[in-house]
């Protein structure tokens, strides 16, 4: 992974990282292909919910994170790297809730 881009990686991603290189998933896939691998399981997210099922629900978000770790990795950084990144950029951000979704202030 590139040098000061890696946070430190909670105990499930290093197991899940350990068992994509162990099957080459890393080395053998290309950024192209694990986006549209996520496209997948989020449709199968979206069903989850739409379903209003639980169970299915909560595997489907996994699976995303699965996806998301390799994908990170593959472009060489951690999945807890973007997501430090994203909460840093979010985290003084102000808005509201309209409708069921939040709208944040210019
Ligand atoms: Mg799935």
């Amino acid at each position: 992974m590139k040098g000061g881009k890696v946070t430190v990686l909670n105990e499930t991603e290093r197991k899940v990282l350990n068992w994509a290189n162990r099957r080459g998933l890393i080395e053998g896939t290309t950024a192209e292909k694990q986006v549209i691998k996520l496209m997948e399981e989020v449709g199968e997210l979206s069903e989850a919910v739409l379903c209003n099922n639980f169970a299915e629900t909560v595997d489907a978000i996994g699976d995303c994170a699965v996806v998301l770790t390799n994908l990170a990795a593959k472009l060489g950084v951690s999945l807890a790297y973007c997501y430090e990144t994203a909460y840093n950029t979010i985290k003084n951000r102000t808005g509201k809730i309209i409708n069921g979704t939040f709208v944040k202030n210019r």
